[in-house]
């Protein structure tokens, strides 16, 4: 997941003829300023690239062109340093295929009170040349981010390293495989499923099934030697029982799920899927249910969803994709069950098995344990508590011609109690604004019982993402008010049909 420097963000810098070469030439030098400190400023995961002044048509279409065709560029920021009148930006913002940020700001922070005169009022235009540039958005209906503030702003930086991740689950999203292992939803599950036609061309997923044989085949490959090496590994990194081990009665079902991950991994590189879906109900070959292969393969940066649910796998691969390099995890999440003292509300979310370390408070530990469904042997997972802090759970759903995402603002806590007897991974969240309001907002909304979990990816990342994607999202957090939101889940259905 340290691949995102390779990406580039360029920054492109509007002006006009008018203001002859040494005006100009102020403008390149104090853009490039910006730019320069924009990429050192280490928050912005991919490489800022600053490109010439542009002064008329022509170049502003050329520029566009070539970030649209562009594969390491996955989003430009504008900046109108002085006026540049719009309609020379229209044949090329109608041409950019990739996500636009709109940074409003100016070159000098404060005002020269004792010398300012028309030459610095001529230089320093952002406040009417942004809004010039600003109206040609709007007017052609471009989803853009606008990013207000002082260039070297923290705030003003972290809203642009925000959106540059957006910006890389983006390009991300527009190239991604999914592999559904089993080619199978849970039977008679409604929100799991969904249109895989309209999610490519929205979206840009490649969703496929593949016969569980297949996989199969390949982890009845895998050699002892590369098991126990992986054995090794997995004795490093947890903490084993002793019914684990070498030796221990149940130690044969880590191996075996040792050969279904390495099985699986090499089935998901060969193929170049960035995400997976499993199904219990299709284990033909299988020793057990895949549950700690799931759960590494997440670790890895593998998006995942459990019971063939393939958004919800893809949901999770682009929150790897936003959260690299950040502290803090995302994985595949159920709502699993509820404490419902009152005022004291909470959700225990896990699944099955499929939970990822990457979310774990400390170091999980890998036991196996029967599993009532899918009828195979006792499938080895790892089992931890979630850390503790603010988390988002994001799910999307198909509303039928559309997709839906929603996000809801949540705080993981620590249990109060043990729970020694529940052999699985799992978190445990309150709601915002409280559990009746966050509950309700998100069955109203058409949420599904899974999600992707994240602990490194704000509201804020997501709602851009949903913007340069054109999905409808629906955003559950502190200020949550259900009347408002039954209109705006009622006017969205409106503004879609009629966008159409
Ligand atoms: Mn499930």
């Amino acid at each position: 997941m340290d691949n995102q420097k390779t990406k580039e963000i360029w920054f492109l810098t509007g002006s006009q003829h008018l203001y002859g070469d040494e005006t100009l030439q102020k403008v390149a030098e104090n853009s490039k300023q910006v730019s320069e400190a924009l990429d050192r400023s280490g928050k912005i995961p991919a490489k800022v690239v600053w490109k010439p002044v542009l002064t008329g048509p022509d170049a502003i279409a050329e520029i566009c062109v070539a970030a649209s065709a562009t594969s390491a560029c996955v989003g430009v920021i504008t900046w109108m340093h002085t006026f540049s009148p719009a309609k020379m930006w229209i044949a090329g913002l109608t041409r950019l295929t990739k996500p636009l940020a709109h940074l409003h700001t100016q070159f000098n922070r404060e005002l020269p009170w004792g010398e300012i005169d028309m030459d610095f009022m001529n230089l320093n235009q952002s406040a009417h040349g942004d809004r010039e540039y600003g109206f040609i958005g709007a007017r052609l209906r471009l989803n853009r981010k606008i990013v207000v503030g002082y260039w070297q702003d923290a705030e003003v930086v972290d809203d642009l390293a925000g959106w540059a991740r957006a910006a890389l689950a983006l390009a991300e999203s527009r190239s991604l495989k999914i592999a559904r292992i089993g080619g199978m939803n849970m039977r008679e599950v409604a929100v799991t499923g969904g249109d895989r036609v309209e999610a490519q061309i929205q979206l840009g997923w490649s969703v496929n099934g593949y016969g569980v044989g297949d996989v199969a085949a390949r982890i009845n490959a895998v050699t002892d030697a590369e098991i126990n090496r992986l054995v090794g590994e997995y004795e490093d990194t947890y903490v084993l029982a002793a019914s684990a081990r070498k030796g221990g009665e149940k130690h044969q079902s880590i191996r075996d799920a040792a050969r279904q991950e390495i099985g699986i991994r090499g089935f998901l590189e060969e193929g170049g899927f960035g995400a997976f879906t499993t199904t219990f109900e299709d284990l033909h070959g299988l020793t057990q249910l895949p549950g700690l292969a799931c759960q590494r393969l997440m670790a890895d940066g593998y998006g995942f969803g459990a019971e063939g649910d393939w958004k919800t796998a893809a949901l999770v691969r682009l929150a790897k994709v936003m959260t690299a390099g950040r502290p803090g995890g995302a994985s595949f999440m159920e709502d699993y069950t509820y404490h419902l003292v009152q005022g004291r509300e909470q959700v225990l979310g896990a699944h099955m098995l499929e939970v990822c370390p990457s979310v774990a408070d400390g170091k999980p530990s890998l036991e196996v344990h029967p599993l009532g469904i899918g009828g195979k042997a006792d499938p080895a997972r790892l089992v931890f508590d979630s850390r503790p802090g603010p988390a988002v759970n994001t799910t999307l759903v198909d509303m039928g011609g559309r997709m839906r995402m929603i996000v809801a603002e949540i705080d993981v806590v620590k249990p109060d109690h043990d729970m020694p007897n529940l052999p699985t991974a799992r978190a445990l969240w309150q709601l915002r604004p409280d559990f009746k309001r966050g509950c309700e907002g998100w069955i109203e909304a058409g949420g599904a019982h899974h999600a992707a979990f994240c602990q490194a990816v704000t509201t804020d990342e997501w709602e851009d993402f949903a913007a340069m994607a054109g999905l409808e999202m629906v955003r559950l957090d502190a200020d949550l008010d259900i009347r408002s939101l039954r209109n705006e889940l009622r006017w969205n259905d409106a503004a879609f049909r009629l966008g159409r």
